[in-house]
């Protein structure tokens, strides 16, 4: 089987407009969207008319990036969510519920990385996979009974990276299992985990053929998407589309600032993305912006 396969979206190149199947009926939950792409991304969706639920680890940032919002004529909604722990996400997902009771778009944006452009320490590794990983994973596994699954599908998008790409592993044994999409299992990709943070533990992490760039979080995010690859073919049919999207290098926080995208640039993408039409909508798919 050859390398992962990745669908690349040119900025700069038009992108055929997508007719309104959408309405204020149709729900959409961004995650880590007080401010980058995130913010970007609820901005977009609430300009084309969707009900968007803007949620941030921390309540006054979160407030504030609802403020400017508001500021703009966009009225969100809000509600606190730390992806990193289980219990904020259950209290979300209950409150989704009862205020909202179907979801139609779910964006897992949220992330962390601890370091700078040119640093590659693993020091804050557990936290990077609890929040990168387990974050996404268990706000989907907790947020899927409430997918609408109408016949305009419903849709995940999880906001990766093109560091979580296999050709970043050196480790031939991971790469294969990781390789047989037929057979690769939820378990195996947290033996992955487990393995690497073990190898950090022992301080061998940097031999073991780990990525060799920011390596936590390239590990993360070749988590993220494996699991994408599962849950994509998982639902495959039952009305729900999985697809997950490398924004490229882009002006954020995570990046110092730095970067070759803007971050509404981006994020206007990734809303595309997130509301192609039923004929056009694939799962499974890693789109990448390319410059
Ligand atoms: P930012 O650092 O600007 O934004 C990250 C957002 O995630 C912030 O709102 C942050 O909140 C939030 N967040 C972090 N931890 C948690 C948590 N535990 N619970 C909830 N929210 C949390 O980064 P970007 O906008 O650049 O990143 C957005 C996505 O794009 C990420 O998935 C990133 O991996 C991905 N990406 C970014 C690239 C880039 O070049 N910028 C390239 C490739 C992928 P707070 O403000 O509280 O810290």
């Amino acid at each position: 089987m050859s390398d992962e396969e990745t669908t690349t979206i040119f900025l700069a190149s038009s992108r055929p407009t997508t007719e309104r199947w959408w309405s204020k009926e149709t729900v959409a939950i961004v995650t880590g969207a007080n401010k980058g792409i995130g913010f970007e991304l609820v901005k977009r969706l609430a300009e084309l008319g969707l009900t968007v639920v803007l949620t941030a680890r921390d309540g006054g940032r979160g407030l504030e990036a609802v403020r400017v919002l508001k500021g703009e004529g966009l009225d969100v909604h809000f509600f606190c969510l730390d992806v990193s722990n289980p219990d904020s996400i259950k209290t979300f997902a209950s409150w989704f519920q009862h205020t909202f009771g179907v979801l139609d778009i779910l964006i897992n944006n949220a992330a962390v990385s601890f370091n700078g452009l040119r640093e590659n320490s693993v020091t804050h590794a557990e936290t990077v996979i609890r929040t990168n990983f387990y974050g996404p994973k268990l706000l989907t596994e907790a947020l899927f009974p409430l997918f609408r699954c109408s016949p305009v599908g419903s849709r995940v998008l999880n906001i990766s990276s093109r560091l979580g790409m296999l050709n970043k592993l050196e480790n031939p044994k991971l790469k294969e299992i990781l390789k047989d999409e037929d057979n690769l299992s939820e378990n195996q990709i947290e033996d992955m985990l487990n393995l690497f943070l073990q190898s950090v533990k022992n301080g061998t992490w940097k031999s073991d053929g780990w990525p060799q760039h920011w390596t936590d979080y390239s590990v993360s995010k070749l988590a993220l998407n494996a699991y994408s690859k599962i849950l994509a073919k998982r639902y495959k049919g039952n009305g729900i589309s999985v697809n997950y999207f490398c924004p490229g290098f882009t002006q954020t926080s995570m990046t110092g600032g730095k970067g070759i995208h803007t971050a509404d640039a981006v994020a206007d993408v990734g809303a595309w993305l997130a509301l192609l039409p039923m004929e056009k909508l694939q799962t499974g798919k890693f789109y990448v912006v390319g410059s």
